[in-house]
């Protein structure tokens, strides 16, 4: 029997997620998306929409009403209201809610013997005081919940700015972590399907410029023991986690080549969208194959591949002339989102090396030719 996928989000990982169910029509009849934005990504490429908020429960409901499953682009959702709902939904509400709370995560990996950062979770002012007298400087205050593109961190370096740091989360609940200072972010995409069933994509190396992914590398330019252990660690969240689905494992590697988680996405990721040309299966596929208890596809990198983000420019805000790009090997992806804002995510390209006889270095430096190339200028 086909299913009708309802997404809670339709902006681009909706709007790919969408994409990929057009190409398994065998199993999905219809996709439906939740998004509060009017003709958001995902109904642009052919979604049916309902126009709401991710949060609201007479809107969860009726898509709920539409779908034989549920599934979710972002982490905020309403997980009291998800629970409650006799439509399947994947990954789990109770995987989504140990996530969705960054504190509640990091405890979680920890008390599974997963590798983090040393934490604590911040009640008062005097409270973070005592704490980064334990942790010493530099630590990073976050936000427990509704954090993307680090807009929920503040990094604390001097016991001047503890008070600060406290103020701006104002009425906020909040964790402090250790800062690591480390030589490279890397990702693993990890996917669980209904029937248990593990795969995960190579080790990619993260580029982040402003707290906001820049570039993805893929494959990561690491030993043979980091990407064991990268993995390692991977499979060991997966099997702990239980969710069925496509999540994405941020982690660091320090200076002495140890590994730390740093969060988990319980969804597609950014750092995976070189996978839409660098392997058989994408991210989005393998998500959906996950969530409807198929064979999960390959995962093997077939071409070394950069992706870069393109970025809404600082300084102007409005819609924007349309971006075209045509060179052989280069990907380019727009989101469809007509209006631009500053470090707003608006598309972005992979530079997949075709003939497989290209360094990284020089995928890197095709990459910043075309990443100066791209202008995002007013639509007069
Ligand atoms: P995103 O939406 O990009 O995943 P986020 O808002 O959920 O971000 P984090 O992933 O926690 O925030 O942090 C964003 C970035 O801040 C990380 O990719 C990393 O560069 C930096 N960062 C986070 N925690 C630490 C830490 N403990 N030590 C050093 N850097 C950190
Ligand atoms: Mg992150």
């Amino acid at each position: 029997m086909k299913k009708r996928l309802g997404i809670i989000g339709g902006g681009q990982l909706g709007m790919m997620i969408t994409e990929a169910a057009q190409n398994l029509s065998d199993e999905i009849s219809e996709i439906i998306v939740l998004d509060p934005t009017e003709n958001c990504p995902a109904a642009q490429v052919g979604a049916k929409q309902i126009v709401g908020d991710f949060k609201d429960e007479s809107a969860i409901i009726k898509l709920a009403e539409q779908s034989d499953i549920i599934t979710y682009e972002i982490e905020s959702g309403n997980t009291d209201v998800l629970s409650k709902l006799k439509t399947q939904i994947e990954p789990s509400p109770s995987t989504l809610s140990i996530i969705q709370d960054k504190f509640s995560q990091k405890t979680f990996l920890s008390e599974n013997g997963l590798p983090v950062s040393e934490f604590y979770e911040i009640t008062s002012l005097d409270d973070l005081h005592e704490k980064i007298n334990e942790l010493g400087l530099p630590v990073l205050l976050k936000s427990r919940r509704d954090a993307y593109d680090g807009r929920g961190n503040f990094k604390i370096t001097s016991s001047a700015e503890i008070k600060k740091a406290y103020q701006h989360f104002e009425g906020k609940s909040l964790m402090v972590e250790k800062f690591v200072n480390f030589k490279m972010e890397v990702s693993v995409i990890a996917a669980r399907n209904t029937n248990g069933d593990i795969t995960t994509y190579p080790l990619v190396e993260n580029v982040h410029k402003n707290n906001i992914l820049n570039v993805t590398i893929a494959p990561a330019r690491v030993s043979d023991n980091v990407i064991k252990d990268a993995e390692d660690i991977a499979k060991k969240t997966m099997e702990v986690l239980k969710g069925a689905g496509v999540f994405g494992i941020e982690m660091f590697i320090d200076h002495d080549d140890r590994i730390l988680i740093n969060e988990i996405a319980p969804r597609v990721h950014n750092s995976g969208h070189h996978t839409l040309q660098s392997c058989k299966t994408s991210q989005f596929e393998q998500h959906l194959r996950a969530i409807l208890g198929l064979d999960l596809g390959n995962t093997d990198i077939i071409h070394k591949t950069v992706m870069c983000n393109i970025l809404g420019p600082d300084g102007f805000e409005g819609k924007y002339k349309p971006v075209k790009l045509d060179k052989d090997g280069v990907y380019l992806k727009m989101y469809g989102k007509s209006v631009s804002k500053p470090q707003r995510k608006l598309g972005h390209f992979n530079i997949v090396d075709l003939s497989d006889l290209e360094s990284i270095d020089r995928l890197l430096k095709i990459a910043d030719g075309i990443k100066n190339s791209i202008l995002i200028t007013p639509l007069d």
